[in-house]
């Protein structure tokens, strides 16, 4: 059963959204499509928690030297991408420790035959072979505590996460049938954005596959990337048309340029009037004037360290009262 927990924010009753930040390095155009910009368009209808989430990031190998610059970039650039702390709480994972505590609560009322399920379970372990550890199989369950210990209802995600969303709700539906049901059943907010190809137009764009545009570019280093990028394949002379229904570049260009613009290309493109070199410095114009305002907040935060340090202090400060009450609520009507 879900029950419609809601909480107060500026004085309105609002549902709680949570939502996990890997801390990865430096976002993509990829994740702030597929992610960020969804989220800043939920702010003011839900009472957002963000968590940069280490301890799942621990879970496949990691550099231990960097793992403090990635969880203050993950945090700079999330805000610098539009996450107003203002309006939200963002803060680190293993900096409330009633996530761990929850899920070793949880992982009682979850199946071994539910977890060997997960897709994403079955696709990291073969990845990473030498080091398919309980983690990485158990990481269902604390994604299922991050959201319940905050009673969290609603979770943004992309296709490609339902699956765990789905699962989360079967744990806490086990958890409510022995106990008092306390906790919310979340649902999934899907992400309106389908999947956002790499420069390489063949994989998600990704980091690690070295085929992302960085939200924070220069306007160099942009064109350098664009510039190569694959087309429509049928385009080998400025005189052959093309289907922007076959390029990856259109796909972006739905992403930054206006409908004119989008009418432009497709009438160019399809026939001939104008040639990829020009399409593409639309393209580039267009990510730029995205990007240049991302950019400038990124650098004027990583001047300023301790004001993204005392965010991530405040934030984790509120979520451990929520966290506290809701562990002190579930240990109670389990006779712990
Ligand atoms: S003109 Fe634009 S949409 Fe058409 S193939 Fe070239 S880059 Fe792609």
């Amino acid at each position: 059963m879900n029950k419609e927990i809601k909480k107060m924010k500026k004085g309105k009753y609002m549902k709680r959204l949570f939502s996990g930040i890997q801390p990865s390095g430096t976002i993509h155009i990829g994740n702030y499509f597929g992610a960020i910009s969804n989220w800043i368009k939920l702010l003011d209808k839900y009472d957002c928690i963000f968590c940069i989430v280490d301890y799942h990031a621990i879970t496949i190998p990691y550099d231990k030297e960097l793992m403090q610059k990635r969880i203050f970039d993950a945090a700079v650039d999330n805000i610098s991408a539009g996450l107003d702390p203002e309006k939200c709480k963002i803060f680190v994972q293993s900096h409330v420790s009633e996530h761990t505590e929850l899920a070793w609560i949880l992982s009682c009322f979850t199946r071994m035959g539910e977890l060997s399920r997960m897709t994403q379970y079955k696709q990291k372990s073969e990845q990473h072979k030498a080091h398919a550890n309980c983690g990485l199989f158990t990481y269902p369950i604390l994604m299922t505590a991050d959201i319940a210990i905050y009673k969290g209802e609603v979770v943004p995600v992309g296709e490609d996460q339902i699956q765990h969303v789905e699962l989360a709700r079967e744990i806490i539906r086990n958890f409510n049938t022995a106990f008092d049901d306390i906790l919310p059943e979340p649902s999934e907010i899907l992400s309106p954005t389908p999947r956002i190809m790499g420069l390489d137009a063949d994989n998600k764009m990704s980091k690690s596959l070295n085929n992302h545009i960085s939200l924070t570019e220069t306007d160099e280093d942009l064109w350098k990337k664009l510039a190569p990028a694959k087309t429509d394949t049928n385009r080998q002379r400025l005189k052959d048309p093309g289907d922007p229904a076959k390029c990856n570049l259109f796909s972006y260009h739905k992403l930054v340029s206006s409908d004119a613009e989008l009418k432009q290309v497709i009438e160019g493109c399809t026939t001939a009037s104008m040639g990829c070199f020009d399409c593409k410095k639309i393209l580039c114009k267009n990510f730029s004037e995205l990007m240049g305002p991302i950019r400038d907040k990124k650098e004027k935060l990583m001047k300023e360290k301790d004001y993204v340090l005392n965010v991530l202090n405040e934030s984790a400060s509120k979520c451990r009262k929520i966290a506290k009450e809701t562990i002190s609520e579930i240990k109670g009507a389990m006779g712990l």
